[in-house]
């Protein structure tokens, strides 16, 4: 069985946000509050938390998430990495470190800004008064594994730094904030037929760091998921109108919105 648990569906001021309030988006529609993005994948009964998003403290509350096997990061911008301290919660239920997956950029802005997280080995004394980090740096187009759980970390490109997907288990594709995929990630989707692929909107018009409506629904067409999310939504972006102009297979994603197959 596997899930897909949408913790946040906004872009980075969250929806409504001080300086843009409810843009676009309809204020009577509860699907239009958005939190930051986080999203927890569950594979055969493996968690795999994709980005600690600011807002990651309440939606581990929200949705009893007391336990991980790894969290991956797609980039180290705030709105994807800035709830990393809330993982020592994680740390105090289970007394044991946590597995950190990022690229070595990635990686390397982590170690720079939050430093005092990350454990050297396993064997190291870590105490609960922060969060228990075990740090692997993993390599786009290289197979690492999570308990057993295949995951392909891919290149994006396009984005103000460099971001990276993960294809999860040969059925997901998740992927982050983006213009492009890099070829290497083109070959590595176009080898499965996704289940479920998630895919940034942030914006319905043109954007220089971002995908819109047209350019996702461009990418849809030609890797022809079962069944398409679009997540990490800005107050552009109203979920009825998303909606209505997006094919059946496509949902805009709300907090809380949860997927199984
Ligand atoms: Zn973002
Ligand atoms: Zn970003």
């Amino acid at each position: 069985m596997t899930s897909a648990l949408f913790l946040g569906a906004g872009a980075s001021p969250g929806v409504p946000s001080l300086s843009n309030g409810w843009g676009a988006c309809n204020p009577n529609n509860p699907k239009n509050i958005r939190r930051r993005t986080s999203t927890l994948y569950e594979v055969n009964g493996v968690k795999i938390l994709i980005d600690t998003s600011p807002d990651l403290r309440m939606q581990l509350l929200d949705n009893h998430i007391t336990e991980l096997d790894g969290i991956c990061y797609t980039h180290a911008h705030s709105d994807h990495l800035y709830g990393i301290d809330e993982l020592r919660e994680i740390n105090r239920i289970t007394c044991k470190p946590l597995d950190v997956f990022a690229t070595e950029v990635t990686m390397k802005e982590i170690k720079k800004r939050f430093s005092y997280l990350l454990l050297d080995k396993e064997s190291e004394d870590f105490y609960f008064s922060k969060p228990g980090l075990l740090p692997h740096v993993i390599k786009p187009n290289h197979l690492f594994e999570i308990n057993g759980i295949k995951i392909m970390p891919l290149k994006l490109l396009g984005h103000n730094m460099p971001t990276f997907g993960y294809i999860i288990n040969d059925e997901i594709v998740h992927i982050a904030d983006f213009k492009q995929f890099a070829n290497s990630a083109w070959k590595h989707i176009l080898q499965i037929k996704p289940k479920l692929l998630v895919l940034p909107l942030t914006i319905i018009e043109y954007h220089r760091y971002h995908i819109g409506l047209k350019e996702a629904l461009e990418y849809i067409k030609i890797l022809k998921p079962e069944k398409v999310v679009l997540n990490h939504m800005a107050s552009e972006c109203d979920y009825d109108f998303v909606n209505k102009h997006t094919p059946d297979n496509v949902e805009p994603a709300y907090d809380n919105l949860k997927i199984e197959w």
